[in-house]
């Protein structure tokens, strides 16, 4: 539950850090046995590297570091921008990768990943989550696979030592994502401090819409405990290649 205060940022970072708890609470045992029961198998199909399934590929601060080295160009700030000051800045917590014209990832060359020893931290431990998520009927409850039966093979044999393994390095992403959501909340709201700013919705959605109009923005990217700052215009999403 959001406790609140009187700063909307310092509810957000009270909220994300309860969050952080709770994956860190969360027993690894049961997460390894939850993966063993489920079973699954990729069987290649690619449809996670697409955004019809996954929307978007969100980096982590190392991961950004990586692409930065191995393909500056596939980086775009992460969609979805969090905040918008009254200068018509968007700040967001993250960068991301562009897709193709018809929504695969850009690393995606004949369904398989042109990086594949380089893949991406979300890319390996994908499907494996570990939200707390709303379900049908407004009840939270912990989320541990994504796109289940909708892709891959089931009720297979995972050995235990993999399962393991696979619940370490899944807690380990969704611990380093919210650390990076974290540390953008808490520098947005030093910035915004320091600066007499705040988030002006009516600006948010007159520049968002000159965004999808074509226009060029500004976008404040959180990385490596500072802002990069990125002129893009919606086209800058796609790219045939990089
Ligand atoms: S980086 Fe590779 S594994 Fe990750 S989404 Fe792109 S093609 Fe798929």
């Amino acid at each position: 539950m959001i406790k609140l205060t009187s700063r909307p940022i310092e509810s957000l970072i009270i909220q994300k850090k309860e969050e952080l708890q709770g994956v860190i609470d969360y027993p690894d045992v049961k997460l390894s046995s939850i993966i063993r029961e489920i079973g699954f198998k990729c069987d290649l199909c690619a449809k996670c590297c697409t955004a019809e399934f996954n929307d978007h590929v969100f980096l982590l601060d190392t991961d950004a570091a990586r692409i930065k080295q191995i393909a500056p160009d596939a980086l775009i700030p992460a969609p979805y921008y969090e905040f918008c000051d009254r200068e018509g800045r968007f700040y967001v917590s993250g960068y991301a990768l562009k897709s193709r014209p018809d929504g695969s990832c850009i690393f995606l060359e004949q369904g398989r990943c042109s990086i594949y020893s380089q893949r991406l931290t979300i890319c390996r431990i994908y499907p494996y989550m570990l939200h707390r998520e709303a379900d049908e009927d407004g009840n939270m409850d912990w989320r541990q696979i994504s796109g289940l039966n909708e892709h891959g093979c089931y009720h297979t044999v995972v050995e235990d030592g993999q399962c393991r393994q696979i619940a370490e390095e899944t807690k380990e992403y969704e611990i380093a994502f919210l650390e990076q959501e974290i540390g953008f909340l808490e520098a947005v709201d030093v910035h915004f401090g320091e600066n007499k700013l705040r988030h002006v919705q009516g600006i948010y959605d007159k520049q968002m819409r000159h965004f999808q109009n074509g226009g060029v923005i500004e976008v404040l990217v959180y990385y490596d405990g500072g802002f990069d700052k990125n002129l893009i215009r919606i086209s800058d999403y796609v790219s045939g290649s990089v």
